[in-house]
Parts: C-alpha cells; sequence; structure tokens
C-alpha cells in the first residue's frame, strides 16, 4: 500500500520540464540556454547527492534533445511530454535513451558495448543519449575507454554522467565534460513542494510537521516525498510534529530535553541512562548525535537569536522549552558544545567508538564545576572585549530558567 502511494506520488510530482525542477534553477537556466542557441555539448557531469533531481535532468535533457513534437526538427527547450518520444523517455524505455547503472556495469567490457553501440544512429530520435548514473564505481579500465569514447564521439551521442562522488571521476574524463553542480534544495522551496503535494493528495499537516520532514530529508526531494508517503499511510488525520518522528523511529524530543537537563544538572547517570535507552531501544546512534547536535545548535539559535520562532519553524512549546533551557547555559558554553557535538558526529566510524566518543563528550561538559568557570570568565573577558558587561553582568551559569 505504502510503497503504491508513493509512486503514485512520486511519478505524479516528477518534474516533466525544466521549469518544473525545484532547487536546481542555476543549472536549468544554463541547460535552456545551451539548448535555445543550438550549443549542446556532447557530455555532461552531474554531480549532487543522491534524490535531487539529477537523473530526472537528464531525463528532462534527453526530451529537450528528442521530443518529436519540436518546431523545425531541432531540439526545444519546452518538450511536449506527449510524444512517444517524451513519453517513453520519461518512463524509462526509449531505445535510443539508454540509462546505465554505473554501479552494477562497471566493468570495461560494459563501456566496450556502447562503444560498439554508439556509432549506430538513432533509430527514432536526433540523438543517442547515455545516461550513466553513479559513474564513479567504474574501473579505471573502463573509465579510460569511457575516455576515448568522449574524446571522439559521434554527432549524435550525448553523454550524460551522474555521480554523488566528483572526486572519484578521473581529471580527464571531468575535462572532457560540463559540469553541474546540483545543489541541496533549500528548506522553504521543499516544504513549499510539500504544501502543494498535500493540498493536492486532500491531506492536512501542520506547518512544523512539513519543516521537521524537508529538515530530516536534508535538501532531498525524493527522501522527503517519500517521508511525506509514509506518513500520509499513517496518520489517519492531520500530520504532526510528533507523527514525523514516531513513524521514522526517532528519538523522542523529550529525550534530548531530558539530556539536557541532566549537562546542566551535571547529572552524568541520567545521561548515560538515556545513551542506554537510545541503544536498547535499537535507534541508530550516529543519527542520534546528528540530532543532539541539532538540538544544541537549535539552544544556541534560542539563545542569541530574538527571532527564533521564525529561525527554527518548531512548535511553540518545543521553542519555550529550549528557550528554557538554553538560558541556562552561558552563550560560549554552548558555542564550545555544539563544536564538541560536532566534532563526535565527524568522528563516528564504527558502533562502539560512537559511543564511546558521545559518552566521554557527556562526562567531561558535565564537570560543570569546573568548566563553567572557566567559561564563565571567558564570556566576561569577551564581554569586555565587546564592551558590553554591564548589561549581562549578573549572568551566572546557575541561574534558574528565564521565565518568558
Ligand atoms: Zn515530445
Amino acid at each position: 500500500m505504502a510503497a503504491e502511494r508513493y509512486k503514485a506520488i512520486a511519478r505524479k510530482w516528477r518534474p516533466e520540464t525544466f521549469s518544473e525542477v525545484i532547487g536546481q534553477e542555476h543549472i536549468t537556466r544554463t541547460l535552456t540556454n545551451a539548448i535555445a542557441s543550438g550549443r549542446i555539448h556532447h557530455a555532461f557531469l552531474f554531480i549532487g547527492s543522491r534524490g535531487i533531481g539529477k537523473t530526472t535532468t537528464a531525463r528532462i535533457l534527453a526530451k529537450a534533445l528528442n521530443c518529436l513534437n519540436a518546431e523545425n526538427d531541432m531540439p526545444t527547450v519546452m518538450p511536449c511530454g506527449a510524444c512517444d518520444n517524451c513519453v517513453s523517455i520519461a518512463t524509462g524505455n526509449n531505445i535510443d535513451v539508454i540509462e546505465i547503472d554505473g554501479a552494477s556495469n562497471n566493468r570495461v567490457e560494459h563501456v566496450r558495448e556502447i562503444r560498439e553501440n554508439i556509432g549506430m544512429v538513432p533509430s527514432s530520435s536526433r540523438y543517442k543519449v547515455y545516461i550513466i548514473d553513479e559513474v564513479h564505481q567504474l574501473s579505471t579500465s573502463a573509465f579510460n575507454a569511457l575516455l576515448k569514447t568522449l574524446e571522439e564521439p559521434p554527432a549524435h551521442a550525448v553523454f550524460v554522467l551522474a555521480t554523488t562522488e566528483a572526486h572519484k571521476i578521473p581529471a580527464t574524463i571531468i575535462s572532457r565534460c560540463q559540469r553541474y553542480d546540483f545543489r541541496r534544495v533549500a528548506i522553504t522551496d521543499l516544504v513549499a513542494l510539500l504544501k502543494k503535494i498535500t493540498e493536492d493528495e486532500n491531506v492536512s499537516a501542520t506547518e512544523e510537521a512539513l519543516y521537521a520532514i524537508a529538515r530530516i530529508a536534508e535538501g532531498g526531494v525524493r527522501d522527503s516525498e517519500s517521508i511525506l508517503d509514509e506518513l500520509i499511510t499513517y496518520c489517519e488525520d492531520e500530520i504532526t510534529f510528533k507523527d514525523v518522528f514516531d513513524v521514522l523511529g526517532l528519538v523522542d524530543w523529550q529525550a534530548f530535553h531530558d539530556l539536557c537537563d541532566g549537562i546542566l544538572t551535571g547529572n552524568v547517570a541520567r545521561q548515560l541512562e538515556i545513551i542506554e535507552d537510545v541503544v536498547a531501544a535499537g535507534k541508530d546512534l550516529s543519527q542520534f548525535a546528528e540530532d543532539l547536535l541539532r538540538y544544541f545548535r537549535n539552544l544556541l539559535v534560542c539563545r542569541t537569536a530574538d527571532s527564533s520562532e521564525v529561525l527554527l519553524r518548531l512548535p511553540e512549546g518545543e521553542i519555550k522549552a529550549m528557550t528554557e533551557r538554553a538560558d541556562r547555559f552561558p552563550k560560549i558554553k554552548l558555542v564550545r558544545l555544539v563544536e564538541q557535538f560536532a566534532d563526535v558526529v565527524n568522528a563516528f566510524d564504527s558502533q562502539i567508538a560512537q559511543r564511546t566518543a558521545l559518552e566521554a563528550l557527556l562526562i567531561r561538559i558535565s564537570k560543570v564545576d569546573v568548566e563553567v568557570s572557566l567559561d564563565t570568565v571567558m564570556e566576561k573577558l569577551l564581554l569586555l572585549g565587546a564592551g558590553g558587561i554591564a548589561a549581562d553582568a549578573a549572568e551566572s551559569p546557575a541561574k534558574p530558567p528565564n521565565p518568558r
């Protein structure tokens, strides 16, 4: 059921034209300009994280090159979406648009097959388009064979090489391609898309829930669509902020508040208990550490910015709970916490390293007596430097929550 619905949503919302591609205007504009002016390069390199539109854009490009309803039988920036070529390209069934998964076709023989096939003129199109996904997976000899093809391509051949890891592509290949760097989609753009989809699907969702989905998808269109799909299946009426965490099996936010309280009071046992709960519930510890980093970054925003509601897009109750806690930390302590959590997240490579690093950090930062006095001194010094000692002089780490 979920899979069917997801497919339906993904198919329904897959961009069909350049103007429908979200968050990649810098790329679609360049491509449409190239097509309009008839300067079509024979090799494109699409770089960017997964699920942000590389293959979709490659297919739109193929349609633009091969649409049968184009004026003067030339490539068009507005493929019709209805002719045989447009329809078969959109579904990945066009004989002249060859999609290759570089991960499973990474040997030199696979590239040789392309070379044997490439000389033949396209059967019903202007161009033969080769879309090689995950191209960084090709073997060295396969890359060498591909390079020869890129050096002397037939006029009717266009290559789109797509990759998530540009640093693994040989420089000789890169130099033969026009390079396009896809960006993660801005949260606000993703939320706008999710809003459109929920309205169209007659589903209601709170704004906070949509922001949470967009944040968790980290700028990925496909991921955010698939999360939304799961939620639509799971939620009977309105999709709420809490539903997002429940459905995705993420740690409940209360755990972050509890852990923060443990840090504030120096209650190490409580913090280790929370870690134990997270592990016992089978949650991913590296994800938990990332969420923790995000949480403390939110605290820092609450502590330093007046408009944290706008910046964080979290439910009012959450902002209030975080602000209360944030106000009990000296600013510089929060800054250091965020840096330390970032270090831990970066250092994660094995389960045990993760747990130890995280626990060691928690214990270290909980030595409130030692560290905080040092922090206070540092903060006062910084304030002196900024000429702001008078306003904040009364601040101490042990002050009660600031009622707001
Ligand atoms: Zn068409």
